[in-house]
């Protein structure tokens, strides 16, 4: 499962989170993914492509994602 790292929108903290493509609703993209912040513990949508690289994040729960996935 590939590893991404980033930046929680919410609390700026490093996060890291596996993601896999059974997390996603491959019709289009970019897919959005939900991602729970362990430390702050809000979720926000983060936007992938067909590679699973994180395209943009937004701050609330977008519609589509189809997984929440927590930060390691
Ligand atoms: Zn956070």
């Amino acid at each position: 499962m590939p590893l991404r790292f980033n930046f929680c929108p919410f609390c700026n903290e490093k996060i890291i989170f596996e993601i896999d493509m059974k997390d996603i609703n491959s019709s289009h993209y970019p897919a959005p993914v939900y991602i729970q912040c362990k430390l702050c513990k809000k979720t926000s949508t983060f936007y992938v492509d067909s590679l699973l690289r994180v395209s943009y994040i937004e701050l609330d729960k977008k519609p589509g994602g189809i997984k929440t996935i927590k930060t390691k």
